[in-house]
Parts: C-alpha cells; structure tokens; sequence
C-alpha cells in the first residue's frame, strides 16, 4: 500500500483549497488527495447559470489544472474509512495509509428519496440548479414558462447554501415581469421551516422582497413526492403531517441532502453522520490525527464556499501545529456568507457566524439590496475563487 503524511479525501472547495494552504507553508508536508471527478465546479454560480445569465461551462474547470504542484493525484474513491489502522479503502480495492488526514467530502445529494423526482427531473417543468447536470434545465424551465404555477423548493435537510433555494426564486419571478408572464402566474416558494432565513437582520428585509413581488412562501412545507404526470407535487406540512397537493406548471426542486454514505456508516460518523468535529478547531472528536472541513463536516454553521474560505487556514495552522507537537492554538467562529440574489442587479449580502449575529464587511447596511454586491457575487467572487482561494492565498 502507498502510505503519505496527509491524505485529503474529496478535491472539491475545502480539498483543493486545503492543499493549496498546506504546500505553500514553510514546511510542506507530503500531500496526497482522493479525488475521483476529472472536472471541478464552481457551484455558487450554477444559481445565475440557472437564471440564463452565465453558461454552465463558466463553473467548470479540469480538476488536474487545479491540484497544487507538488501533490499526488489519486484518481479514485474513497469507500471505506479505517481509521484504528489510519487506512482508507477505494472503489478500485487499493488501501491507502495516512499519518493525518482531512475529510473534505462534500455533501450528497438524495434525489432518489423525493419518489417520482429522479426520472421527472430536467422534463416538463422540472428543474434544479443543485448540479451541472441539471442547472441548463433551470433556464430552459424558466424561460419557457407561458404562466401558470411556479414553484420552488427547500428540503427539511441541512443544505448547501441555505439561500440558493430562493435565490432562483426571485430571479425567476423577476423574469416573469419582464417577459410578462406574471400576471398570468402564482410564484410560490415553499420552505420546511418556519421562517424565510435565519438571522433576524436578513429575514425582516427578505420578508419584504417576497411581499413586494408578490411570493407567496408557504412555511413548513416539506415536498414528499412528485407526480409529473399529472404535474402535482405534494407537500407535507412539518409536524402537523397534513398532506398538501399543488399543482404546477414548473417546480424548481432543490433535493434533500445528507453526509455522503461512506462517511456516514464509518466510525467517523457523528450520530447522524457528518464528520465529527470539534467546531472551534475542525479536528475530529475521536480521532486525533483527523480532521473535517466543509459541507461533510459536523460544524453548526450553513454550509457555503465562504465558511470553507475562513475554515482552511484554521484546519492548516492545527495541523501544522498537530504534526509539530504543538497545541492547536486557532478557532473558527462559524462564519459563513450568502449573497442572496433578489433579482437580475440585485443581492443581500448576507454574513454570519454561529451565534447568528451578522458579521459584515463592508460599512454599509448589508441587508438592503445593492447592485454592487451582485456585481461582488456575479463578476469578483469567481476570480478570487479561481486565482485567490484554490491557490491557497485568500
Ligand atoms: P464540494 O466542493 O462539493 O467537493 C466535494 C468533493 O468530494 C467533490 O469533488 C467530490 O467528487 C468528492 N468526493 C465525494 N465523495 C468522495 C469520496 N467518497 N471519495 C473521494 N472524493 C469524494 N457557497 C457560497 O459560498 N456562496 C454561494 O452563493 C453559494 N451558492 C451555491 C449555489 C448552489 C446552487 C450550490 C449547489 C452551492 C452553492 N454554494 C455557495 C455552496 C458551495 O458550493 C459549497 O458549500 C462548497 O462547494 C462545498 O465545498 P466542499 O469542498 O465541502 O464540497
């Protein structure tokens, strides 16, 4: 078996992200990453790729141009954690060893538990932007809309990016106007929880966006399955269990989600499957010579490339300070940001921490809508992401 100083399983934001911070240090350690996808995505902007104002191939990058110079490739994955032998089991049968690895798998996505959503999806009206595979049918669904019911959905799941299910939302309602369907449509927006965010400051100002357009967001609404031949999509309303059946013209479905399975049933698991971290400091609660970052990971914040960009350098000061023998000194606050895209111009930048206080950068009222912060989301962001972030500088 090949045997490295650090393994990193999954090369997707927090992997590559990770290894870009590690082999800048002073003393690189010997860095290999499990990563099976040739392509690497930039999915914040799949939300303005669903919306028609990118092309789905500006998120996308050859994952072999992005690994740092100096670290091995391994193009597989990972099926089983071993961590009493510091062994990790591949989908090709290889056994790969490691002295410190960094659990950054991501987080799965369930079509498969919405009965009806998997063979439905991308025909008649259904649509998601939750991958690449599906995000140009967001735009076709959009486009094509003549009026009738549309609507958009969040799962009762933790989720990536925990504003993108209303984004497309409002993006949507305001194509409508503009190509004059709306008054010929219901928009509705049905979430499982009983508020429209989760920081006060941003769900009093996204309240009034969905007022102002004329959303009608239906709360503890949970979608349970769909029936695409009769375009119906039944709800269940969280904890009353009363069955609800709308029906729509299109239905833009962000899917439940949850730690991917080979993380799930490890020993690594935490007991309802993320990567069982310490949230201050990303290392395992069990597993000393392990750490987590990113959306696989058990840390109680929303799960965005933002957090990832404030979570690496504290997991890479630790583990630096893990193989030196040193104590791990640095503690991630939680941080996590969401530009909440309110229509083509405009976005709420919202920025937090655990404690769900907001946590701004810039001096002025984050929670108005600005196009400036659009111009952040839709032209800036993506460069520092490719030049700045998976090169291990921002
Ligand atoms: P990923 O980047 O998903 O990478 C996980 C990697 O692990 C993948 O490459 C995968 O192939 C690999 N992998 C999986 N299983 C295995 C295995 N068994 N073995 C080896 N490798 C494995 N974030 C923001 O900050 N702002 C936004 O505006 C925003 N908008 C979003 C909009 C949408 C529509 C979506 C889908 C996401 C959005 N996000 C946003 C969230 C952001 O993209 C994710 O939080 C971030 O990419 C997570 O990084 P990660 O490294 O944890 O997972």
């Amino acid at each position: 078996k090949d045997t490295y100083q650090v393994v990193i399983v999954g090369g997707g934001t927090a992997g590559i992200t990770v290894a870009a911070q590690l082999s800048r240090s002073d003393t690189p350690p010997e860095i290999a990453i499990i990563e099976p996808s040739e392509k690497h995505y930039y999915q914040p902007q799949w939300t303005l790729v669903g919306a028609g104002v990118f092309p789905r191939e500006i998120s996308e990058r050859d994952t072999k141009d992005l690994i740092p110079p100096g670290v091995v490739w391994i193009k597989d994955r990972v099926v089983r954690f071993d961590p009493g032998n510091n062994n990790l089991i591949t989908e090709t049968g290889k056994t790969v060893g490691y002295h410190y690895l960094i659990v950054a798998a991501g987080i799965q996505l369930d079509w498969d538990k919405i009965p009806g959503l998997k063979e439905s999806l991308g025909k008649n009206g259904v649509c998601s932007n939750y991958s690449y595979h599906t995000v140009n049918s967001t735009w076709e669904s959009i486009r094509n809309f003549k009026g009738g019911n549309a609507i958009f959905t969040q799962p009762n799941t933790p989720i990536k990016c925990g504003g993108a299910p209303q984004k497309i939302c409002y993006l949507a309602e305001h194509y409508f106007r503009k190509t004059g369907v709306r008054d010929k449509s219901t928009v509705t927006l049905a979430l499982p929880q009983g508020v429209i965010f989760a920081v006060k400051k941003y769900a009093n100002a996204l309240v009034e966006v969905a007022k102002r357009k004329g959303i009608d967001v239906k709360y503890q609404h949970n979608l349970v399955e769909l029936r695409s031949d009769k375009k119906e999509a039944i709800f269940k309303k969280v904890e009353i269990g009363e069955s609800v059946t709308m029906k729509y013209d299109m239905i833009h479905v962000t899917p439940p989600m949850s730690a991917p399975d080979c993380v799930k049933n490890s020993p690594l698991a935490s007991e309802i499957g993320w990567v069982d971290v310490n949230k201050d400091t990303l290392q395992h609660n069990r597993f000393d010579n392990i750490f987590g970052i990113g959306d696989c990971s058990s840390l109680p914040t929303s799960k965005t490339a933002a957090a990832i960009r404030k979570q690496a350098p504290v997991l890479v000061r630790n583990l630096l300070a893990k193989i030196n023998g040193t104590p791990l000194m640095d503690s991630y606050d939680g941080y996590t940001a969401c530009p909440v895209v309110t229509g083509y111009g405009s976005v709420i930048l919202a920025e937090f921490d655990y404690k769900l206080n907001p946590r701004e950068t810039f001096p002025f009222d984050q929670s108005q809508e600005r196009y400036s912060m659009y111009a952040l989301k839709a032209f800036i962001l993506p460069r520092l992401y490719w030049h700045g972030m998976l090169k291990g500088r921002a």
